[in-house]
């Protein structure tokens, strides 16, 4: 398996905390009272302490920045630097499906506009409170709406409390939109190590990982042409399973995956995969 970490969000016009104030999506009352806060969080969100969270339970830290791997803890398992992957992640499927990262955007509305069947969305907390209408119109059409943390940080390089921030934000934007809170996490770059799974974990939720990336937000810098995209994928159908990395952040990439969606039939949304809930909570 080899793992190309997604560089996408680098290539967005970068979010300003100015473009956050302009939130579409209000702050709740509940949310409010819980961390004293009245607008949602820019791009580093405050770490607000959980009862349920045991700091002792959380694995040793192998901190290092993205593509610096040569000094992690040999027994970490990360998946972006060895691919690695521990016996609860989930990184394949029975029927080769699509998954689209770093929504909702405003393209995001064409592609469930054209999908065949409900896929999996790991989308990003900073783009659920601008595009919340989105997120909630992907959810009505039967997708399962996934986290992919608050604003796309290299989980392996924060601390555990800025780990923590960065999933218990998210948790909470997807919670004010979708009244949900989601069973599966995708760790932005594929940044996976075992502290950041002993933290995912106590959220309950199960990391999704994947073993077929098209590399699509290459199309927008020139490196790579939606037609191979389509070649590579109508070549990997013979084999019949996995688990496809694709991005909703940009019309290239939409437009490539509604045409992917028209190759394959009979995908599966990840609990579909595992056979597993959509949601840890809906309410
Ligand atoms: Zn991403």
């Amino acid at each position: 398996m080899k793992i190309v970490i997604c560089l996408s969000v680098l290539l967005w016009a970068p979010l300003s905390e100015a473009s956050l104030l302009k939130s579409a999506l209000p702050f709740p009352d509940w949310l409010r009272d819980f961390t004293g806060l009245t607008e949602w969080p820019g791009l580093d969100p405050p770490y607000i302490p959980l009862d349920f969270i045991n700091f002792a339970a959380i694995e040793p830290s192998s901190n290092h920045k993205i593509g610096e791997c040569n000094n992690i803890l040999p027994n970490s398992c990360s998946f972006d630097c060895s691919n690695c992957v521990s016996t609860e992640d989930i990184f394949n499927c029975p029927k080769l499906s699509q998954t689209f990262d770093d929504g909702p955007s405003a393209f995001t509305l064409k592609l469930i506009n054209n999908l065949k069947t409900p896929s999996t969305f790991f989308t990003l907390g900073t783009q659920i409170v601008k595009y919340p209408e989105i997120y909630k119109q992907a959810m009505a059409k039967g997708n399962v709406m996934a986290s992919h943390s608050w604003s796309h940080k290299y989980l392996p390089e924060l601390t555990n409390e800025e780990i923590i921030a960065q999933i218990e934000w998210s948790v909470w934007a997807m919670n004010a939109t979708g009244h949900h809170l989601p069973k599966y996490f995708r760790p932005p770059y594929g940044g996976l190590d075992n502290r950041v799974r002993s933290i995912v974990k106590q959220f309950g939720m199960t990391n999704v990982l994947w073993n077929f990336d098209t590399h699509d937000w290459k199309i927008l810098l020139g490196q790579r042409k939606a037609s191979d995209i389509l070649k590579d994928i109508t070549n990997h159908k013979s084999a019949g399973n996995g688990l496809i990395l694709e991005h909703d952040h940009s019309s290239q990439t939409v437009n490539v995956g509604i045409d992917i969606n028209k190759i394959l039939d009979g995908q599966l949304t990840v609990p579909q995969c595992v056979g597993g809930v959509n949601y840890l909570r809906t309410f």
